[in-house]
């Protein structure tokens, strides 16, 4: 289903502004009794963040009672700070990531570990799982979907077979995943939430990354099939990492000088520790192995001594 036909399939007073890759997909929810939106994207794009919020399709000037997050990666909560200035709405955060927040865990979270931009801001409400809530006139069930992230939420309206599922399930796969031998709880989370979601009865889901989708059954296949390779082989999980976060971070700063990847390598945390644990490679090999494969993939290229995205 195209994504103009996935949308009209959802209540009039739900928007989903579907951002690039660097930014997560925004969605509001307008309500006389207050709006609520989800997500924020990242902080580059909180200017675009802001209009999108004020334009045609948002709230303009009117108030917003609640920003929620599914969960606290540098792509989804980067506009936080800027929408509180803008608005004065609390923020809301799954509870199992506001202590992470509250202590500016820049680690857990994968902030300064993944060289992520982020600007600070507070948690006001934190969000248990299986609680219910009152947004746009729907109710959402929190429900916890660890995984990707362990403290990750999504949001399920059983009335309208809606799931907004942030980085736990997209169309092609979901938010990549810690190797075993990083966080031996996150491949058997990621399977469960998996199983978790194939046993909801869900019509569209509204993903934190790319368009609105309908084929939720070929969505979860998609996903076993990833969660079932990543199983089989652990170093395949940290490559896969390491290539994400390398494109984010290419997408974040349009380009990186070829000659300095050697030693964003060895500096960059996350580069740093998974190379020790797993590849054990000259940080320049390293650095040509991850650049040599997105080039394959054909998500990057190398122009007059830059990285750039392809
Ligand atoms: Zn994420």
């Amino acid at each position: 289903m195209n994504a103009p036909a996935a949308a009209a399939l959802l209540p009039p007073q739900l928007h989903v502004f579907v951002r690039d890759w660097l930014s997560a997909n925004n969605i509001l929810l307008k309500s006389r009794d207050g709006h609520v939106l989800i997500d924020s994207g990242y902080v580059r794009h909180a200017p675009l963040t802001l209009a999108l919020l004020a334009g045609a399709r948002g709230i303009g000037h009117e108030a917003l009672a609640f920003l929620v997050n599914t969960h606290c990666h540098s792509d989804h909560v980067g506009g936080n700070a800027a929408i509180v200035r803008r608005y004065g709405c609390p923020v809301a955060v799954p509870a199992a990531e506001a202590p992470l927040v509250e202590r500016w865990d820049g680690k857990a979270l994968l902030y300064d570990y993944c060289d992520q931009q982020i600007e600070r801001f507070a948690v006001d409400h934190v969000l248990p799982a299986d609680t219910t809530h009152v947004w746009g006139d729907l109710e959402w069930q929190a429900l916890a979907a660890p995984g990707h992230d362990m403290g990750a939420l999504v949001f399920y309206s059983a009335e309208h077979r809606i799931l907004i599922s942030g980085d736990a399930l997209w169309e092609h796969g979901f938010g990549f995943v810690m190797p075993p031998e990083v966080d031996p709880e996150a491949l058997p989370a990621t399977r469960a939430t998996i199983e978790m979601l194939a046993a909801l009865d869900i019509r569209i889901v509204l993903p934190g990354h790319g368009e609105p989708f309908t084929d939720v059954a070929g969505a979860l296949d998609r996903a076993r099939r990833r969660i079932a390779a990543f199983e089989a082989d652990s170093l395949r999980v940290a490559r896969h990492a390491l290539k994400v976060n390398l494109m984010f971070s290419l997408l974040d700063r349009q380009r990186m000088p070829l000659a300095g990847m050697a030693d964003y390598i060895a500096r960059i945390g996350i580069y740093r520790d998974f190379n020790a644990l797993f590849f054990r490679l000259p940080p320049a090999r390293l650095a040509e192995l991850l650049i040599g494969e997105l080039e394959k993939a054909g998500a990057v290229k190398r122009e007059a001594g830059w990285l750039v995205p392809a």
